[in-house]
C-alpha cells in the first residue's frame, strides 16, 4: 500500500517537499485491515520535526513513517473483536490501508457518530477535558481567556468554560472565525492578531484575567501575562506560533510578571492523562449526544496528498475548526 514519510527535516516552514509518499508492505495474515477514512492533522506534528524541546513524543528523522489520529473502518478481520464495517479510531500510520493487531485501537460503538471521535471525543476534546476541567477548573468567578478558540482544543475549551458560567474571553485571528465564535453564544470575541489586542483584553477582562487558556504562545501569550490578574493561573497547552521556529524553547519577554502577580503555571501534554480517557468519556458523551457542545471538522479532501498542505495550513491558521484530511 501507500504511506507517507517525512523525506527531509524542516528547518523554519513546512513545505510540501518535506512529506513524501512511499511504498508500504503489509503483513500477509494480518488480524485486521483497515482503510482510513479521515486523518487528522495537528500542530504538535511540527514538533515532531523539530531536533530538540518537545520530549513527550518519539521524534520524526528523515524516513520516519508519519502517523496520526485516524477514524478507520474496518475492511477484514480474522478475530471476534472486530467485523467488516465496524469503525475504529486510533494512532495509525498514515496509509491507505493499515495492517493491524487491534491493540491500541478504540471502536466508535454502534449508533453514536463516528465523526465525533475525531474531535470533541477525540484527542483534541480529550486535551480541552484536561486542560480546562481537570487542570483549569474554571468557575463563575473566573474571567478565562481561550485563544485560537475557533480552532479544535480552543472551542471545546472554551465552551467547557462557559458550561461553568464563567466569563469568558475568546480569541481568533481571522473575521469569519470570530463569527462563527459569536454566533455559537461568546459575547467576548477578540483578534489576537490586531495590534490593538491589549487594549480589546484590558476592555474585557478591567480586573484581569484569572484562567488563560494558552494555545498559541509568542505575542499573544506575552499580551495574556501582560493582563494576568493578581494569583491568577494559566493552563500551557500549546504554543503553536513557535513550533516552526529554530528557537522554540524562547519564553515570552515579561515572563517575570508572573512571579511578581503569583501566577501558576500549568503546563500539560495529554499522554500523561491518558488513565483519565474513560472519565473524560463519560463527561463528554452526554454534551455531545445532547448537542450541548458546537463543534465543527475541517475537512480537507484529496487523501495522502492533501497530508503536507493540510498541516501547513493548519500552522498558517487557515482553519475553522478541526482540520482532518479525508480519504477517498
Ligand atoms: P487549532 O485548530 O487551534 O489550530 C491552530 C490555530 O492556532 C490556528 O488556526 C490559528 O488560529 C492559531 N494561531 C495563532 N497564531 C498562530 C501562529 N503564529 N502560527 C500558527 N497558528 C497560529 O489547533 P489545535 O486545536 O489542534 O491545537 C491548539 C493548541 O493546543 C496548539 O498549541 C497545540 O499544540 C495544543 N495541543 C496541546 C496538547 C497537549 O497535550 N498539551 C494536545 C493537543 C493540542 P487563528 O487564526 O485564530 O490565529
Amino acid at each position: 500500500t501507500i504511506g507517507l514519510k517525512l523525506a527531509h527535516l524542516p528547518t523554519g516552514k513546512l513545505r510540501p517537499e518535506h512529506i513524501q509518499k512511499t511504498l508500504i508492505s503489509l503483513p500477509k495474515t494480518p488480524r485486521l485491515l483497515l482503510k482510513p477514512r479521515y486523518i487528522s492533522v495537528d500542530p504538535y506534528m511540527r514538533t515532531r520535526m523539530q531536533p530538540a524541546g518537545y520530549d513527550y513524543i518519539e521524534r520524526w528523522a528523515v524516513g520516519s513513517p508519519l502517523s496520526g489520529w485516524t477514524l478507520a473502518e474496518v475492511i477484514a478481520s480474522n478475530g471476534p473483536s472486530f467485523k467488516r464495517g465496524d469503525f475504529v479510531v486510533g494512532h495509525l500510520p498514515m496509509q491507505e490501508i493499515v495492517a493491524s493487531d487491534g491493540q491500541q485501537l478504540t471502536p466508535v460503538p454502534e449508533g453514536s457518530d463516528p465523526e465525533a471521535y475525531l474531535h470533541p471525543l477525540g484527542m483534541t476534546g480529550f486535551t480541552a477535558w484536561v486542560g480546562m476541567q481537570r487542570l483549569g477548573q474554571p468557575t463563575a468567578q473566573d474571567s478565562v481567556l481561550v485563544s485560537a478558540a475557533a480552532g479544535a482544543v480552543g472551542s471545546i475549551a472554551a465552551q467547557l468554560a462557559q458550561h461553568q458560567g464563567a466569563n469568558v474571553i475568546v480569541t481568533a485571528g481571522r473575521a469569519d472565525k470570530r463569527a462563527w465564535l459569536h454566533d455559537k453564544g461568546f459575547k467576548s470575541v477578540l483578534n489576537h492578531r490586531s495590534p490593538d489586542y491589549i487594549e480589546q483584553l484590558h476592555d474585557a477582562a478591567p480586573f484581569g484575567i484569572t484562567l488563560n487558556f494558552e494555545n498559541i504562545g509568542g505575542r499573544a501569550f506575552t499580551t495574556a501575562i501582560e493582563s494576568m490578574a493578581t494569583n491568577g493561573r494559566i493552563v500551557l497547552c500549546g504554543l503553536v506560533s513557535q513550533y516552526q521556529t529554530r528557537n522554540p524553547r524562547k519564553s515570552p519577554d515579561n515572563f517575570a510578571q508572573l512571579r511578581q502577580k503569583n501566577v501558576a503555571v500549568h503546563p500539560f501534554v495529554v499522554p500523561d492523562y491518558l488513565r483519565y480517557w474513560d472519565a473524560f468519556q463519560q463527561f463528554m458523551q452526554p454534551l455531545v449526544v445532547q448537542k450541548r457542545l458546537a463543534w465543527k471538522l475541517d475537512k480537507i479532501s484529496g487523501g495522502l496528498d492533501s497530508v503536507a498542505p493540510a498541516l501547513i495550513g493548519l500552522l498558517n491558521g487557515d482553519n475553522l475548526g478541526k482540520r482532518v484530511v479525508e480519504m477517498p
